[in-house]
């Protein structure tokens, strides 16, 4: 079911169920792609059409982050839980390595991806890593040619918000990989960030704990709270269903 929460079609999942949503849409062989869909992407959607196309036309929309399930919330619209991509992702990793699955790694800068793979085979025993590529390359063209020839079950795009996003959009047609737009997922792989411990996340106060390692983030954060303003001005003025 989906759950229209400013203007964003979110998939109105448990963790569990989009586990297995994913892991089927793996299977089917088809490609796709998931956005994992937090409140920065809430916002800039909101701000461009495009983007907000590009999020649309998704096969799945998790909702990633503790402020989109509050602004559902207001908005009468609730989600079962978060199910962020930092959580999604490993579960489908382990179940892709059982099967002696293989994963792409695109993003990040370079020497980081490479670094990630290696340590993913390590955590997951069995998972191959098809290939793996910075995401700062200017000609995209033999990347796109690795792909299709490694036919890898599953890419991890960590471009940033909305790179990965469009990028999805643009390629899905040329792929038959499912695609998960990760963010600095790929930088946590390679050691290179730290993931909040398990009680900040509990508490839906991972943004807090980011806050305090990378407090250049300050500027960028600010902004985040403006998805309850906004979801409480929709509350208010009903411009939606
Ligand atoms: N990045 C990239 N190419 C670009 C811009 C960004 O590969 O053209 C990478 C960047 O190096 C980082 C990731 O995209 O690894 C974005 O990380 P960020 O922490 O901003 O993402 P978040 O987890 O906050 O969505």
């Amino acid at each position: 079911m989906k759950q229209i929460i400013l203007d964003i079609p979110f998939d109105s999942m448990t963790m569990e169920e989009a586990v297995d949503t994913a892991d089927r849409l793996i299977r089917r062989g088809e490609g796709g792609y998931i956005v994992t869909a937090n409140t920065e992407i809430v916002l800039a959607a909101r701000k461009n059409k495009p983007y907000l196309d590009a999020v649309c036309s998704a096969d799945l929309v998790i909702a990633d982050g503790i402020g989109v399930i509050y602004a559902g919330r207001i908005l009468n619209k609730r989600l079962p839980e978060r199910v962020t991509g930092a959580d999604l992702v490993p579960r489908l990793l382990a179940l892709l390595a059982r099967r002696s699955g293989s994963v792409f790694l695109y993003g990040a800068k370079p020497g980081v991806a490479d670094r990630a793979g290696g340590n993913l085979e390590r955590t997951y025993p069995g998972l191959r890593i098809a290939g793996t590529e910075n995401g700062y390359i200017k000609d995209e063209s033999e990347l796109l040619e690795m792909i299709q020839r490694e036919k890898p079950d599953l890419l991890l795009l960590g471009l940033g918000v909305p790179r990965q996003e469009f990028w999805m959009e643009a390629n899905k047609n040329k792929l038959s990989v499912v695609m998960i737009g990760v963010g600095g997922l790929i930088d946590v792989f390679a050691g290179n960030v730290k993931r909040a411990p398990d009680v900040f996340c509990r508490l839906g106060f991972e943004w807090l704990y980011r806050l305090i390692r990378q407090p250049w983030r300050f500027v960028r954060m600010c902004k985040l709270p403006w998805i309850l303003i906004l979801a409480v001005w929709e509350r208010i003025v009903g411009t939606h269903s």
